[in-house]
């Protein structure tokens, strides 16, 4: 008796227009994926930044957190800031 293989399902679809890696429009410039996240999960810290205007914004992330958890969080501190 051989052991039944488990199919493994199929990874969901994502949305093919955005593909989820962690580059995105910067809020300040409006370029498109000039921001990138990086993600210091051992410090608990992300960091993202503008790569054309230099902008950047750091916040606490957990190991949960996706890079777009990052870019949400600036966006919100931006409307906050205005
Ligand atoms: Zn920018």
């Amino acid at each position: 008796m051989g052991r039944r293989k488990s199919k493994r399902k199929p990874p969901p679809k994502r949305r093919a227009i955005e593909p989820l890696d962690s580059q995105f429009t910067c809020p300040f410039c409006n370029h498109e994926r000039s921001c990138e996240v990086k993600m210091d999960k051992s410090r608990n810290s992300a960091r993202i930044t503008c790569r054309v205007c230099m902008e950047d914004f750091q916040t606490t992330i957990n190991f949960l957190s996706e890079p777009v958890d990052v870019y949400n969080d600036w966006i919100d501190a931006c409307e906050t800031a205005n």
